[in-house]
């Protein structure tokens, strides 16, 4: 608490992220991908010339815009780049929903990052309950009122996925205000919005380099949408920073989208073994969730889940539990390599031989 800050700053609750150990450890903790980028990032690396950081990059990111569109199968005006989808979402959050008296609907366990851009903004929130089996029940959502609706899908910590029929649906009932839908997950089995936002100019659709495409390091996230909503997202942005793509992070951008191959070779692995591991946590008497993410979401029976993540711990092995009340006997663990997988499931079968 200082006397320099702002009103309100020492209120924040910022979002917590995943721990980054320093010791080597079998990180399943913050769903990164257990595969490198494509070769093609690591020729743009060992290629790119120092000379080009003399000099700001393009403001409007052109190259790595026309890049999506042509992967999505839009305009480029219907597409906008940020330095990670966090700060696309921050963006957002910032064009759409602050509106006096009007709350943004998200679900009730979601992405824990939207409630801190509320509170930032001073948006105020309407969380709707998941039902029984943790899906976002979208006919839950308000249709008047209210400043907007945002949900993940797949969504996190569940790994449940909304199929696009149901999003079609819901987006036939909103028509005023805007529905963000963060695909961050996209890539591992479930269906994208993007092909409706041709005709539903409400519809923001959120994605990001650092899963699917392996990376988080480089701070790559993206939004399409309608020409409009993609318009007030860049008044945002450049009333902020008129640069968050630098030219390396745009050329190992392309250069990711470039190899359609070793995406689809990765998603399909991690989609395995994702199966896979399911069925052998549950083999060790584990609840475990369905999953169209990188991740799956699960609740040991035999010991808390707080002792079993502490112990996992001890074995050098990551995975992340959240404190928050209603989640606090689930574990989420991200999908590693096979090896990875296989020393998780030995660690927790071990621990099921002791009391
Ligand atoms: C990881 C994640 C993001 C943020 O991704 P970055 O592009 O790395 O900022 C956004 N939304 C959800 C649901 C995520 O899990």
């Amino acid at each position: 608490m200082s006397t320099f800050w702002s009103p309100g700053v020492a209120a924040l609750t910022p979002y917590v992220p995943g721990e980054q150990p320093r010791q080597r450890m079998i990180k399943l903790n913050t769903n990164e991908n257990p595969y490198p980028p494509s070769r093609g990032v690591e020729s743009v690396l060992r290629h790119f010339s120092c000379e080009q950081l003399r000099r700001y990059p393009d403001p409007e990111s052109l190259a790595l815009r026309d890049m999506l569109a042509r992967t999505y199968n839009v305009t480029r005006e219907q597409v906008f780049v940020g330095n990670g989808s966090d700060e696309v979402l921050a963006f957002a959050f910032r064009a759409f929903f602050v509106r006096d008296g009007e709350a943004l609907a998200i679900p009730e366990y979601t992405y824990s990052f939207y409630p801190v851009y509320c509170q930032l903004y001073g948006i105020e929130l309407q969380k709707i309950a998941l039902n029984d089996r943790w899906e976002v029940p979208l006919e839950h959502f308000p249709e008047k009122g209210h400043a907007g609706i945002a949900f993940a899908n797949p969504n996190a910590p569940t790994g449940h996925a909304h199929s696009r029929q149901d999003i079609k649906a819901l987006l036939e009932r909103q028509r005023e205000r805007v529905v963000l839908v963060d695909e961050a997950y996209y890539g591992f089995g479930s269906e994208s919005a993007v092909p409706l936002v041709e005709d539903h100019p409400n519809l923001l659709v959120t994605g990001t380099f650092s899963k699917s495409r392996s990376l988080a390091g480089m701070r790559i996230g993206f939004a399409i949408g309608s020409r409009e909503l993609i318009e007030g997202l860049e008044r945002i942005k450049d009333s902020f920073n008129s640069y968050p793509i630098d030219p390396l992070a745009s050329a190992v951008g392309i250069a990711a989208l470039e190899d359609t191959q070793h995406y689809d070779e990765c998603c399909r692995a991690i989609m395995e073994t994702r199966e896979a591991t399911a069925q052998a946590l549950k083999d060790l008497d584990i609840d475990v969730l369905p999953s169209r993410a990188n991740f799956l979401f699960v609740r040991p029976t035999r010991h808390p889940a707080a002792d079993v993540a502490a112990q996992l711990r001890a074995a050098g092995i990551l995975v992340r539990h959240f404190g928050t009340p209603g989640l606090s006997d689930w574990l989420r663990i991200s999908i590693g390599t096979e090896a990875e997988m296989t020393a998780l499931t030995g660690a927790l079968a071990a621990m099921n031989q002791t009391p």
